[in-house]
């Protein structure tokens, strides 16, 4: 007897807005026990790998592989920050409940700092109980004068996460799988593709980053420094009066330390420069002196590069795409199914992922609750 296939959700993407989505609807069937034999799938061109270096082909447009990656809180001044601010906090809580069973998953929770050469008023305007309020993160402080570094007038000190990103990301694949999920290697033309990739698909969610075909999403091109540097125990970041940025991101568990980085929007450049290369590496030396001058246990260290990387990050007009669109009213994806999307995260992917995993996992009971009243014939949602 052939055995049917059980209900399916694919999810496209594996990066951190896909893995984190399909846990979170893992989470959402099994906590509905009408929906057991319900299944999740992960469809990918692109899988991660934990090895900082190795010569795995990633594309550029790869992102969760590239990103440094720390939690960095940015005050919510317009309707989509307000909106990512709400991820954001929703995420910080879901990092706290991680690290507290115990599970190494490439998080970690340690001291950030933000300093300033001309902040903005909404900089000035924070304090300890605003911060943690929005953010969910504790141990506000402002610096002192003397422990500002040179040319910098403002900065502030709080505990955040730094992640390990393709390792993370890679923890997250296993859980997937050990929990059940599926997945298949492809590069799929379309959204519409992945109803028809394996049998009995319910819905998709389009977590592709840059979604398909979306002139409202663009890239902004980072490049940053992947080092040996084993001296830090802290992220800092320094953003000066030219709208350049510096930034120092210890990736934890034997992952090196990310120096930066650029901010580049609408640059398709995919390959590092020297110049910048040079400039992040001058401008560096002052925040490492300060990094070790400000901890207990850091050493200055001599710092070599592993690898020079140029990453895309998904950024689109007016933030992340996170809805349903239906078949038939359709004019982007022309799916015979309904899709979530969940794509655009921009620079915040990691900050904000457990927050839009939620939102894909609220838009899917809806759906599913849709899927039970027409028993099952999700072609007439
Ligand atoms: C240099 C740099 C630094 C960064 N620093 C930070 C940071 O400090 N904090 C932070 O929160 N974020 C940071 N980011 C941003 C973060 O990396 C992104 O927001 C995040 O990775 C986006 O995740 P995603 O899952 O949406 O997309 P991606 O990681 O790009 O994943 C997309 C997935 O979709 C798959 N896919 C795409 N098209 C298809 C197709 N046609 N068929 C099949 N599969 C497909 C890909 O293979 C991949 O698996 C940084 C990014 C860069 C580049």
């Amino acid at each position: 007897m052939i055995k049917k296939t059980p209900p399916t959700i694919v999810v496209i993407g594996c990066g951190v807005i896909g893995l984190s989505s399909a846990l979170s609807l893992q989470e959402l069937l099994r906590n509905d026990p009408s929906k057991s034999s319900w299944q999740v799938v992960i469809v990918s061109k692109e899988w991660p790998t934990s090895i900082p270096g190795a010569p795995i082909p990633h594309s550029i447009e790869y992102s969760s592989m590239w990103a440094g990656a720390h939690v960095r809180p940015i005050p919510a001044t317009t309707t989509q920050l307000r909106e990512e601010g709400r991820w954001l906090k929703q995420t910080v809580m879901k990092f706290h409940s991680l690290l507290k069973s115990g599970d190494q998953i490439g998080l970690t929770l340690t001291s950030a700092i933000e300093v300033f050469e001309a902040p903005g008023s909404e900089y000035n305007a924070q304090t300890a109980e605003s911060f943690e309020a929005e953010s969910g993160l504790e141990g506000y402080r402002e610096l002192t004068a003397e422990e500002l570094p040179n040319g910098t007038t403002f900065g502030f000190e709080y505990e955040s996460y730094c992640i390990n990103s393709p390792s993370y990301c890679g923890d997250l694949l296993r859980k997937f799988i050990i929990a059940g999920g599926k997945t298949i290697n492809a590069t799929l033309r379309s959204v519409d593709e992945a109803s028809t990739i394996t049998s009995n698909v319910q819905f998709v969610v389009n977590a592709s980053g840059i979604g398909f075909n979306d002139s409202k999403v663009f890239p902004i091109r980072g490049h940053i420094l992947l080092t040996n540097g084993t001296c830090f125990d802290k992220t800092i970041t320094r953003q000066n009066l030219d709208g350049t940025w510096n930034f120092i991101i210890p990736r934890f568990f034997s992952g090196g330390t990310v120096i930066g980085g650029t901010k580049e929007p609408h640059d398709w450049r995919r390959d590092p420069d020297s110049v910048t290369c040079r400039r992040l590496l001058d401008e560096v030396e002052e925040l490492k002196q300060y990094a070790s001058s400000s901890s207990s246990s850091s050493q200055p260290q001599n710092i070599s590069i592993i690898r020079e990387i140029v990453g895309r990050r998904p950024a689109r007009e007016g933030g992340v795409r996170l809805e349903i669109e239906f078949p038939g009213n359709t004019h982007s994806t022309k799916s015979k199914l309904p899709v979530i999307h969940a794509y655009g995260a921009g620079g915040r992917g990691f900050e904000i992922s457990w927050g839009v995993a939620d939102g894909v996992a609220e838009l899917a009971r809806s759906l599913m609750a849709k899927v039970d009243q027409t028993k099952g014939r999700p072609a007439k949602l």
